[in-house]
């Protein structure tokens, strides 16, 4: 039936072996997706939506659930909420639109990935950042932009930089702003530079929802800055979180503009990304205080570390690193720049010793290579080997192209908002730290800023896949964290699949009013049944 209407491009994939790579996930779900459909052209998808919208009350109904690359991670990965949902993958709809190369507008199609986009730019020698994520080079940015994630670059909160969003309706409406409908110019332009449009501001309806498909996106880059320069700063003793997060506040409130997003990390976040696992990848356990310290010796990892980025004209990050240093004062134990002579001849002096020679400091330096480079708007897989750290099945190397759901990697991640607040913050820490334990999972904290008022929280709650009794214990211990957080005001700003399904309250306002929407836009219940829908 559904091979019928596609076009040639097309395919519909439903052996065990075709539907093999869409089964992995790293939060531990059973429900086997069982079609998908690899889009190839724009007009399948509306062809699609057709067959759907003709056999919905039939025998033969069925519903899609779109996804661009399907790294959803932690949340999803490549599952539908409901496991008959058919699978739009829209990868192989990987499109880049340079709309004006002197503006730095943009438009991708869903399969469009940070590294697709990177090349593009590099190719086309076009001075422009991509917005990238922890995730690597193979995420979508269009997918990313739909979940409302945030990445590390100046534009921060990717949907924020989304001007334009067009795509179809269950009904096959193919939608686009009123400032476009009522462009008379051939150019088509003006919608792709200017988000909120004329009338209701729709297209916040097509994030974290089940109302539409979307096939584009134009999205503004931000222009390379002449100076770049990443800061860390260290802190030697726990009792000085409270003043690294005054200077967070600080950095963020007064540099605005200048300064990109800021993370908060504690030791064991830090150790967990220079150091191999001390118990072992199977071992559900965490790490002893005396193994932390060992390796914080090790690595020279303190009880906490700032880490941002200063971008702009040179004068500009030149008076920003004074800033820095000033708000940081004598406050912190160690306090480096990227462009700092201290970095360079570090560099200089392991380029020239043996390989085999200082190799913490070394692995250090690499990681420190790889966050710099992340952080000027150049994908790479630095922040993935966190979801290895209880993987028995694979030993990170170098140069391996990681997956972590295809590498069967257990990866759920808790990622409530926070006010920053100090002692808001300072009570934040201490229920990570008495929930994760008691769960045998690692209590790793970062705080990301995403403005000077806001902070999200990671918490990567990361476990043995293949341990029966380890994916029990990762998922009471994130219900726990969810259902005590709550209580203290701390709501995720991004859920799970279980979670869309199990905390959310149908017969509340907000919930009846999406409801209606849904109604209204897709009344047979063919996008996505149960994405952020109770
Ligand atoms: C170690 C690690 C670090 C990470 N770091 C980050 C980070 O820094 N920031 C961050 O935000 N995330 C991060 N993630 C989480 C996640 O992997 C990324 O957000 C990733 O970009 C999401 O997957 P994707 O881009 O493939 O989107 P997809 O999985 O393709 O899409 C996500 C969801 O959006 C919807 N959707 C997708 N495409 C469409 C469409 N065309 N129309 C309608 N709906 C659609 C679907 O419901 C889909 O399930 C991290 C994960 C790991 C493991």
């Amino acid at each position: 039936m559904l091979q019928n209407v596609l076009s040639t491009a097309s395919q519909v994939l439903s052996s065990v072996p075709e539907l093999a790579r869409y089964q992995f996930n790293c939060e531990a779900n059973n429900q086997p997706s069982q079609l998908v459909v690899s889009i190839g052209a724009i007009a399948d998808i509306k062809a699609v939506l057709a067959l759907a919208s003709s056999h919905a009350n039939s025998k033969n109904a069925f519903a899609v659930h779109p996804i661009s690359t399907g790294r959803n991670w932690g949340y999803s990965s490549a599952k539908a909420n409901s496991a008959t949902a058919v699978i739009l993958d829209l990868a192989k709809l990987n499109n880049i639109q340079c709309e004006d190369a002197k503006l730095g507008i943009f438009t991708v199609q869903p399969g469009v990935t940070q590294q697709d986009l990177r090349c593009y730019l590099n190719q086309h020698q076009l001075k422009f950042m991509v917005p990238v994520t922890g995730a690597g080079p193979g995420c979508s940015i269009l997918g990313n932009a739909l979940e409302r994630g945030y990445g590390i670059t100046p534009y921060t909160d990717h949907f924020a930089a989304v001007n334009s969003i067009r795509g179809y309706l269950a009904d096959g409406t193919l939608f686009r702003s009123a400032v476009a409908e009522l462009d008379q110019s051939q150019h088509d332009l003006l919608d792709k530079t200017y988000k909120y449009g004329v009338g209701p501001y729709l297209d916040g309806l097509w994030t974290q929802s089940n109302l539409a498909i979307v096939t584009e996106i134009s999205l503004r880059l931000k222009a390379e800055p002449e100076a770049f320069s990443a800061f860390y700063l260290q802190f030697a003793t726990e009792y000085q979180f409270e003043q690294a997060q005054q200077i967070v506040f600080d950095i963020l409130q007064k540099l605005e503009g200048v300064v990109g997003s800021v993370n908060i990390m504690d030791q064991r976040r830090v150790a967990a990304m220079l150091a191999t696992n001390p118990n072992g990848a199977a071992a559900h356990q965490v790490m002893t205080e005396q193994q932390v310290a060992s390796i914080a010796k090790t690595y020279d990892i303190p009880a906490w570390t700032i880490a941002g980025t200063l971008y702009g004209q040179k004068a500009v990050v030149k008076a920003a690193k004074h800033e820095v240093k000033r708000f940081a004062g004598k406050q912190c134990s160690k306090m480096v720049f990227s462009d700092s002579w201290l970095i360079n001849t570090a560099r200089t002096v392991l380029q020239w010793l043996p390989k085999t020679m200082l190799s913490a400091q070394r692995k250090m330096l690499n990681s420190l290579d790889a966050g710099i480079n992340i952080m000027s708007g150049h994908p790479n897989q630095v922040a993935l080997p966190l979801a290895y750290w209880r993987n028995p099945r694979l030993a990170v190397t170098k140069d391996q192209t990681l997956h972590p759901a295809a590498d069967g990697c257990g990866l759920l991640w808790y990622a409530p908002l926070i006010t920053m607040n100090s002692a808001d913050m300072r009570r934040f820490i201490g229920h990570i730290r008495a929930v994760c334990p008691k769960y045998g999972i690692e209590p790793m904290i970062t705080f990301t800023s995403l403005k000077h008022d806001t902070v999200d929280s990671t918490i990567p709650i990361v476990f043995n896949l293949a341990d029966a009794a380890a994916v029990a214990q990762a998922k009471a211990c994130l219900e726990e964290l969810v259902s005590e957080g709550l209580k203290q005001g701390w709501v995720p700003y991004r859920l799970n699949l279980a979670q869309q399904a199990s905390l959310l309250d149908p017969t509340l306002p907000f919930w009846q009013i999406s409801a209606k929407i849904k109604q209204a836009l897709d009344p047979h219940n063919i996008i996505s049944p149960g994405r952020y829908q109770p």
